[in-house]
């Protein structure tokens, strides 16, 4: 899929030297999301977060925040259904919902879309690429959604990194959802990567994309 839909759908960014990317899904979320821009900016690292705009009606304050700190914005639909069982109408919807949410908050349209789950049918791919997105899953799950304690989401990543690795974490969750792991991860992970000479940078820098849909 990545290479018929290239530029389009990315699951990694080969080539890159020792670059990675830090995503976080689900935002934001009050209880995870201001801890989690606290670690990056204390140790000065940039990434990527995927808003659910439902969410972001909500906690408009932290979409602006997370603009602000210098991180890259992207699309994770409006109420997070899986797209898999959707139209590409319906998908369009979700989309174009949340795109509106975002350009009133942040004053653009971004590029990318997470679909949740990383579920995505081909001619709702096909949809996005005729659209100028770009979708972005991952190739190294930390698995935190399943609330996991800290040293599992360590070693979830740690064990499967590689240069180009687009990495999933959370920094939101459902009702009574625990990324307490994720929290506690975070630095320590941050550091292990430093010391094994990866770079991490937002995605539109890691794929050459621009984080603006044109
Ligand atoms: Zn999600």
């Amino acid at each position: 899929m990545q290479r018929r839909y290239r530029g389009a759908f990315f699951l990694s960014a080969p080539g890159r030297p020792r670059q990675v990317a830090l995503t976080f899904d689900d935002v934001p979320d009050p209880r995870f999301t201001p801890q989690v821009l606290d670690i990056l900016k204390r140790k000065q690292v940039r990434a990527t977060f995927f808003v659910v705009g439902e969410k972001a009606l909500k906690h408009p304050d932290l979409v602006r925040r997370i603009r602000r700190e210098g991180h890259a914005i992207g699309n994770h639909s409006f109420d997070h259904p899986n797209f898999a069982r959707m139209s590409t109408a319906e998908v369009r919807r979700q989309i174009r919902r949340t795109e509106a949410v975002i350009r009133r908050q942040v004053g653009f349209a971004p590029r990318l879309i997470r679909p949740p789950y990383g579920e995505i049918r081909e001619p709702q791919l096909k949809w996005a690429k005729s659209e100028g997105y770009a979708v972005v899953n991952w190739n190294v799950d930390s698995l935190d959604w399943r609330q996991l304690g800290a040293q599992a989401v360590f070693r979830n990543v740690t064990t499967a990194v590689r240069p180009g690795s687009i990495i999933l974490l959370h920094a939101g969750g459902g009702v009574g959802q625990n990324l307490c792991g994720t929290i506690e991860a975070l630095p320590v992970l941050i550091d292990w990567l430093r010391s094994k000479g990866y770079e991490m940078v937002a995605l539109p820098q890691m794929l050459g994309k621009s984080e603006r849909k044109a």
